[in-house]
């Protein structure tokens, strides 16, 4: 992977998950989850495997019950990628998991309400040297026992002043027990108004730092910490808020972020704002659908903010207008298409006319420049020769795969 170069990144600790890194100056790393029932071995394995061939460098399962616990030692063994253990309610499902051998867990402290259970399994991950995410979300952590022993009533973290006048009084400053009274939050409740929003994004920032700060008392610092929300606004906030509040390597994503059009349009607002403010350091595309689409997001967003190489095509198209005397939308449909399987970071442009076709097709490694009937073939910015419009496609390709040749000889 390339070193970011483009967005300074905000200074952070490194922890390694296996041989992957994350924070400090290391890459920005792409996570996904399984859809599977963990126990289900074959299923789960396939999945990881499809998962880590289309570049996921880390994978999360879901760990609910014994048997998936059961399982992680062989699909650990098996994997090609270092596995995360996703654990809800119950601590000893984590102390498993670590014995079982994965990279990292993930606790959420939304539904964990357990402080001896999270003291044994903070020592049993040092003991181990394995790293632990506190993963918070919007969800749950409306939810959660607020008044548990975990969380007391008082924000400890460090904002600035200024910070905190921006964002008014702290939910949590008011008493646990007001939390607790906040009714369930619907859809249509959480819209993200101005205050919610940000009473929401502190919460779950609340709640992070005083998991952090019990992890540092046991002397745990081996920390990734996240908190997504379902809206872009809140979950922006509370990145920010975190980045500010502390050190600690930060997992971007947003809940519960629909299918795939849904998905896509949050999670590159969310990870591209934030990734070019220079925050963020692995990444989840979470969406309703296959996790390898998930994988697939991820690599184009970091790609477009130049934080990871390009694999494949990169297509440059106008969104065609009344100048326009060929089929292009059918054309670059088809392009993609036929262009699937083709690995090397190649950049195409498929211009209507010659308004602005030439130009764009002086940035694209490859393209066309349509006119009646015909297109204006060129490669590296020079005019080759004019197509007629039947040939474009098949042309098209037979520069693409030679200049792909070409590239990986
Ligand atoms: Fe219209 Fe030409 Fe621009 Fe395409 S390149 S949108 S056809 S002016």
């Amino acid at each position: 992977m390339a070193g970011d170069k483009r967005f300074a990144r905000r200074p952070s600790r490194a922890v390694h998950v296996g041989p992957v890194p994350i924070g400090g100056t290391h890459p920005v790393s792409i996570q996904s989850m399984t859809t599977t029932h963990t126990r289900d071995l074959r299923e789960t394995l396939a999945q990881i495997r499809r998962l880590a061939a289309a570049g996921c460098d880390l994978v999360r399962v879901a760990v609910p019950s014994i048997p998936d616990a059961d399982a992680l030692a062989e699909l650990v063994r098996s994997s090609p990628v270092p596995l995360i253990a996703d654990i809800h309610f119950t601590t000893s499902l984590a102390l498993k998991a670590l014995e079982a051998g994965v990279a990292k867990v993930r606790l959420n402290p939304g539904n964990i309400d357990d402080p001896d259970g999270l003291r044994r399994v903070l020592a049993r991950a040092a003991e181990l040297g394995r790293p632990i995410r506190f993963g918070v979300n919007s969800g749950s952590v409306r939810g959660a026992r607020l008044s548990s022993r975990l969380l007391r009533g008082r924000s400890r973290f460090t904002l600035s002043e200024a910070q905190r006048s921006r964002m008014g009084p702290s939910p949590s400053a008011a008493a646990g027990a007001r939390l607790v009274r906040r009714p369930a939050c619907g859809p249509r409740a959480c819209a993200p108004g101005a205050s919610d929003s940000s009473d929401l994004a502190r919460l779950m920032v609340d709640v992070l730092m005083e998991w952090v700060r019990q992890a540092e008392t046991e002397g745990f610092r081996d920390l990734v910490l996240s908190a997504k929300a379902s809206d872009v606004p809140t979950t922006l906030q509370a990145y920010r808020l975190l980045a500010e509040a502390c050190d600690l390597p930060l997992h971007l994503g947003i809940t519960a972020a629909g299918p795939m059009d849904e998905a896509r349009t949050r999670s590159a607002i969310v990870l591209g704002t934030l990734l070019s403010e220079g925050i963020g350091d692995t990444v989840r595309v979470s969406l309703t659908g296959s996790p390898v689409n998930e994988v697939l997001m991820a690599q184009e967003i970091l790609a477009e903010l130049g934080l990871r190489p390009r694999l494949g095509i990169r297509i440059l198209s106008c969104p065609t207008c009344g100048r326009c005397e060929v089929d292009l939308i059918g054309l670059v449909e088809a392009l993609k298409a036929r262009t699937r399987d083709v690995l090397a970071p190649l950049t195409v442009a498929v211009m209507g006319c010659v308004v602005n076709g030439p130009g764009e097709a002086v940035e694209a490694d490859v393209g066309i420049a349509a006119g009646k009937g015909h297109g204006i073939l060129f490669r590296e910015g020079k005019p080759l020769r004019k197509v007629p419009e039947k040939d474009l496609l098949d042309v098209l390709l037979e520069e693409i795969h030679t200049l792909a040749e070409s590239r990986s000889s």
